[in-house]
C-alpha cells in the first residue's frame, strides 16, 4: 500500500460498526433517497448507496421521477417523509434538471433528516460550530485525516474547490481542528504557488489531473476528492502516480475519498434515528 490512504478499509471498519449498532435497534433504520430522471453517474451513486444499506440493516427506500415531475410534488412527498416517524434520513440525488430548484427542495427537508447536510439550517449550523448533519465527503476526509493521525492542529491547509457539498464545509471543519484555511477556486492566481505551501492539500474541482508533482510541497497530505469520468476510466484530479513520489500520504483516485462518502451517509442516519429514538 506504501503511502496511500485506504478509504476502503476505514469505510469497511466504519460499516461494521454500524451494522453491530443496528442489530441492537428494535426497528429498522431508514434511509429515503429522491431520483429525478435516469442520471447514469446518478443510477451509480445510488446503487453504491443501496448496497452499503443493505450490508449494515437500512432499509433503502428509492422514490425515482420522471424528469417532467413537478418541484410541488417532490416537495410534497419531502413533506409526506418528513412526518414519518419510521423514515430517518431523506436526501435528493444530485444533479436534477434545471428546471428544479436544488436548494429550494433541499431546504425542505426538516433539518434532522437532512443526512447530506446540504439544508441551510445544517449549512449554518456547521458555519457557527454548532452540531448538526455534516456534508458527507468533507466529514469523510476529517474522519480519514484522524485514522491517519494526521496533525491538523496549526497546519496549513489548502482546499482547492468552494462547493457547498465539499469546499465550503471542509473549511468549518478544518478551523475547528485548528488549522489555517486557505481556499482556492477558478478565479485564483498561481494557484501551484499556495499550494505548495500546503501541508495538507485538498483537491476537489473535477478537473482531471490538475495537481502534478510540481504542485505539492515535498511530505504534504494529499487528499484528492475529483472524479473525472473519461472514456470510461476515472481520473482524479491529482495525478497520483506523480504525486505520490512526494508526498506522505495520498488517497487513489478510486477507493480514498469515495467510500468514505457513503460511509458517512450511514453514519448521518445513524445520528438521526438515535435523535429519533431516544
Ligand atoms: P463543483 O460544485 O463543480 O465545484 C468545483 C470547484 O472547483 C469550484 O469551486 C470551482 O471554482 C473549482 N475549480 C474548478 N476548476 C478549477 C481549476 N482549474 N482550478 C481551481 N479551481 C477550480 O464540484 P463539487 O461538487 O465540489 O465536486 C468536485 C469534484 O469532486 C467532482 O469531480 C465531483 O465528482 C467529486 N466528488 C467526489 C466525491 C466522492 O465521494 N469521491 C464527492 C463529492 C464530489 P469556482 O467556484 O470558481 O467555479
Amino acid at each position: 500500500m506504501g503511502n496511500l490512504i485506504d478509504g476502503k478499509a476505514v469505510a469497511a471498519k466504519i460499516k461494521e460498526e454500524i451494522k453491530n449498532e443496528v442489530k441492537g435497534f428494535m426497528i429498522k433504520p431508514c434511509l429515503a433517497v429522491i431520483q429525478v430522471g435516469d442520471d447514469e453517474a446518478s443510477n451509480v451513486y445510488i446503487g453504491a448507496k443501496e448496497k452499503a444499506c443493505n450490508e449494515v440493516g437500512i432499509y433503502f427506500k428509492h422514490l425515482k421521477y420522471d424528469v417532467n415531475v413537478l418541484e410541488k410534488e417532490i416537495v410534497n412527498k419531502i413533506i409526506e417523509l418528513n412526518n414519518d416517524e419510521y423514515v430517518n434520513g431523506i436526501l435528493l440525488q444530485l444533479p436534477i434538471p434545471g428546471n428544479l430548484n436544488e436548494q429550494r427542495i433541499i431546504n425542505h427537508i426538516t433539518s434532522g433528516k437532512d443526512v447530506d447536510g446540504l439544508n441551510d439550517l445544517n449549512a449554518g449550523r456547521l458555519t457557527n460550530n454548532k452540531d448538526g448533519m455534516v456534508p458527507c465527503t468533507a466529514a469523510g476526509i476529517i474522519r480519514l485525516l484522524e485514522e491517519y493521525e494526521v496533525p491538523m492542529e496549526g497546519a496549513n491547509v489548502v482546499i482547492v474547490g468552494r462547493s457547498k457539498l465539499v469546499g465550503r464545509p471542509l473549511v468549518s471543519l478544518f478551523l475547528k481542528n485548528n488549522a489555517t484555511v486557505t481556499v482556492c477556486h477558478s478565479k485564483t492566481k498561481n494557484l501551484s504557488e499556495i499550494t505548495n505551501k500546503a501541508d495538507i492539500l485538498v483537491v476537489a474541482t473535477g478537473s482531471k489531473w490538475l495537481i502534478g508533482k510540481n504542485d505539492v510541497k515535498e511530505g504534504a497530505v494529499v487528499i484528492d476528492v475529483g472524479v473525472t469520468r473519461v472514456e470510461g476510466k476515472i481520473y482524479g484530479d491529482v495525478n497520483t502516480d506523480e504525486v505520490k513520489k512526494v508526498a506522505s500520504l495520498i488517497t487513489p483516485s478510486t477507493g480514498g475519498v469515495g467510500p468514505m462518502t457513503v460511509a458517512m451517509l450511514l453514519s448521518n442516519v445513524i445520528k438521526s434515528y438515535n435523535k429519533m429514538n431516544k
